[in-house]
């Protein structure tokens, strides 16, 4: 390890990404801290949830307000006090920003102008639930919430049933329970899966187990469907290619000829339609039922 620095302050013309607590207030890091009490401006999602954080800390700095709906007229604005030699601090609510938060049209016009762009490490909900997770973690695939809607969750869910690496989802208290509901069925109950709440709160919770236990634990007491969630879904389980092409072009070929059966099977399993095609003309060859090896 580097020798430890001292904390600097806020260097003229920056931007600096500043994450802060997701719910402990001892998690605001002494850097972050210092940059925040020294940079001329921060832009802030919500400016009275960061108020009240930065009076916890007895901070006075001025902010602005970029969220999701003003974020491209508010980006010029304060591209041009970065160019003018100001430093900035971009905050989110809780956490670090651009992550399932507003902040990625302002760092890349920034970066777009040439201008410095420094982001501190710090606390975000994804990486640290993941980290407390026991789920493999060499690989993983944050896709921030799954779609809010019943249907369109399951499809979702069902296509990334073979995904190799462990996902990581954001879920609200409202969604939570029905989320658990379509992971056993889209992805089998016996799929490994993990969920983090409330963390580094007061009522914080990691659990682990089957996606079939999972609506069961969140049944157990009614707290568990309170708070801020993080739903981890382990690897899925290779998947057989031939084995499912199979699978579907048999039943199809009972009722089509091997060119439709092949296209309905390739769109059906997003595979090369010619591929299919071949095996498609063996296994009609080979009489339905009767699979000569591929
Ligand atoms: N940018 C933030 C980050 O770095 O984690 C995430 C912002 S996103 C709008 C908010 C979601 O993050 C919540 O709905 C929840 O899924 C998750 N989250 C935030 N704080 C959490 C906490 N303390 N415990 C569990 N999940 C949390």
């Amino acid at each position: 390890m580097n020798e430890p620095s001292p904390t600097p302050a806020a260097v003229a013309g920056t931007l600096y990404i500043v994450p802060t607590p997701i719910g402990n207030l001892s998690d605001l890091s002494p850097r972050a801290l210092k940059i925040l009490d020294s940079v001329d401006l921060i832009a802030a999602e919500d400016t009275r949830t960061t108020g009240s954080m930065l009076g916890h800390f007895g901070l006075r700095t001025r902010m602005t307000a970029l969220h999701e709906h003003n974020e491209e007229q508010v980006a010029g604005t304060l591209l041009a006090r970065l160019a003018e030699g100001q430093s900035l601090a971009l905050v989110c609510d809780a956490g670090t920003p651009l992550v399932s938060d507003p902040g990625y049209r302002l760092v890349a016009a920034v970066r777009e102008a040439g201008l410095p762009v420094i982001a501190l490490p710090g606390p975000c909900a994804a990486v640290t639930a993941l980290s407390a997770a026991g789920l493999p973690s060499d690989a993983f695939s944050f896709f921030g919430f799954p779609p809010p809607k019943p249907a369109a969750r399951r499809q979702w869910l069902s296509e990334h049933a073979y995904w190799p690496h462990t996902i990581v989802l954001y879920e609200s208290s409202h969604r939570i329970q029905g989320l658990a509901d379509d992971l056993a069925q889209a992805l089998g109950a016996d799929r490994l899966v993990a969920v983090a709440r409330e963390i580094s709160k007061r009522f914080e919770q990691h659990w682990r187990g089957s996606a079939g236990e999972l609506p069961e634990w969140l049944a157990g007491d009614a707290d568990r469907l309170r708070g801020e969630f993080v739903v981890m879904i382990g690897p899925g389980p290779a998947r057989d290619t031939q084995a499912h092409i199979d699978a579907l072009l048999r039943p199809l070929l009972r009722d089509m000829e091997p060119s439709r059966a092949a296209r309905v099977a390739a769109e059906a399993l997003g595979e090369r339609r010619n591929a299919v095609y071949r095996r498609a003309l063996a296994l009609a060859e080979a009489g339905d039922s009767q699979a000569p090896e591929a």
